[in-house]
């Protein structure tokens, strides 16, 4: 599998994003990882971004966080990437549900079917007519398909006016964001110049007082936002699970 560079990590996001745009394109082993899987990989990172965002700005955790993190992750790609939302949320779904954990008395988490059905819910709520087919697809119709289209926008305004003090206006320049590629021939697949470009975007959304790193690291874990470094971690062994549940698809 050809590499494009023999050092360790390679460092390619940088302070403008006109040294950005012009950063060279990467040749890697494309096709080893489906666009499936790196639309799922979009919901994920924007998730660990949400607890990065309430973390990092202090802001008040009425409820569990991981919720808190997948509604932001949904809503925040539907900001940002309106064309492209219904592609990576049902990727994001068909994972969850291939994934199938059911919740736990205590847990934090609602169970896999439950965070894909909120999801889709989510996305439907901001546009019925433009996303009738994914709910209907994924079997939402009846009062649950109104009870989205009544909350999802409440939820999307709520973050609308708490996150408008975090974004970064277009004309300003990014200083605190950078992404670092493992020499790991799944992530060096993954990680293709649109698919970095897709990340820097999610990153550099947010006015970040302070240097946030994402890793694609080579690893055995899933993913992580660890307050102490401010880095979000995706580990390789995720990636392949993703590609094992989605790939094929
Ligand atoms: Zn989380």
């Amino acid at each position: 599998m050809p590499r494009a560079a023999s050092t360790k990590t390679r460092l390619f996001f940088v302070a403008a994003l006109s040294l950005f745009a012009t950063f060279p394109v990467l040749t890697r082993a494309e096709g080893t990882v489906s666009d499936a899987t790196r639309n799922a990989m979009l919901h994920v990172v924007a998730h660990e971004i949400g607890h990065a965002v309430l973390r990092e700005f202090d802001l008040p955790i009425l409820g569990p966080e991981e919720g808190i993190a997948d509604d932001f992750a949904t809503l925040y790609i539907y900001s940002l990437l309106p064309d492209r939302a219904e592609a990576i949320i049902r990727a994001h779904a068909r994972q969850s549900m291939s994934d199938g954990q059911d919740a736990m008395m205590f847990g934090e988490h609602p169970s896999d079917d439950q965070r894909a059905g909120r999801a889709i819910c989510i996305l439907y709520g901001q546009n019925p007519d433009q996303f009738a087919k994914l709910a209907s697809d994924f079997g939402l119709d009846g009062e649950e398909a109104d009870a989205c289209r009544d909350f999802a926008p409440e939820i999307a305004r709520s973050w609308r006016r708490t996150l408008a003090p975090y974004l970064m206006p277009d004309s300003a320049r990014v200083t605190e964001v950078g992404l670092r590629v493992a020499e790991d021939p799944v992530l060096q697949a993954l990680a293709t110049q649109a698919f970095v470009n897709d990340l820097y975007k999610l990153m550099a959304s947010i006015d970040w007082h302070s240097r946030i790193t994402l890793e694609l690291d080579q690893c055995n874990g899933t993913a992580s936002w660890a307050r102490n470094g401010r880095r979000i971690r995706i580990c390789s062994a995720y990636v392949q699970r993703f590609e094992a549940q989605l790939g094929s698809e």
